[in-house]
């Protein structure tokens, strides 16, 4: 799950609708939680749940997600706690990405609140897996598809490895979604992973001078 940095409120809202150009432009058009690329029904998500005292018109309150996670996560989660938020947390040091296995939370402090947040929207659907897929929820389709593409471009990156194909290989990802996947595959390639970061908007990373990620302040990793 990406971490993002949203930056401050651009202006104040009085639909919350009307601050889905606004993240896309600041946190890139990805679904917040399953990292899917969205081109439509792409739906502003209120954090914590308006039924649940979430503020209904509040920036900090906002993320962009996918028709499939807004519908999972529903108004289950009653707050913030207990759970893993892209634009708090460090949340892609809290999860790891398999072809097969799809998403797993990592042996961390935090892990618990990790297991929570794939339950939450339901990050772990995928088919033979316990937790299947529903017939409207292509999610996975397109997560596999990535990892294939990911796979080919690694192939390709290989072969003639340049700046032009690292640029390419992010421009890719970027209208792909999927992050996380593309790291993973690239986690080896820091051209290639410094490119991600770059084109992907408002993916947040900040590293001290021993190459150690640091925790956010505001978060729990
Ligand atoms: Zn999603």
């Amino acid at each position: 799950m990406r971490a993002v940095n949203k930056g401050n409120s651009p202006r104040t809202y009085t639909r919350y609708q009307d601050a889905r150009n606004d993240l896309g432009g600041r946190i890139d058009w990805h679904c917040s939680y399953c990292e899917m690329a969205i081109t439509n029904m792409i739906e502003v998500e209120h954090i914590v749940p308006r039924d649940n005292g979430g503020a209904p018109l509040d920036w900090e309150n906002f993320l962009l997600s996918c028709k499939y996670c807004n519908t999972v996560k529903g108004a289950r989660n009653p707050s913030r706690t207990g759970y893993i938020w892209p634009d708090r947390d460090n949340s892609d040091l809290a999860f790891d990405y398999s072809e097969a296995g799809g998403i797993t939370a990592k042996p961390t402090p935090v892990r618990t609140e990790a297991l929570a947040t794939i339950e939450l929207m339901g990050l772990d659907r995928n088919p033979g897996m316990p937790n299947e897929p529903t017939k409207a929820d292509s999610r996975w389709i397109f997560r596999l598809q990535s990892w294939q593409i990911a796979k080919y471009s690694f192939e390709n990156w290989q072969d003639s490895p340049s700046p032009q194909m690292a640029n390419q290989i992010a421009l890719t990802a970027k209208g792909m979604g999927f992050y996380s996947i593309w790291v993973k595959v690239f986690e080896n390639e820091p051209e290639v992973l410094e490119q991600l970061r770059s084109e992907i908007i408002g993916t947040h990373y900040v590293i001290d001078s021993h190459n150690n990620r640091i925790p956010r302040p505001s978060g729990i990793i």
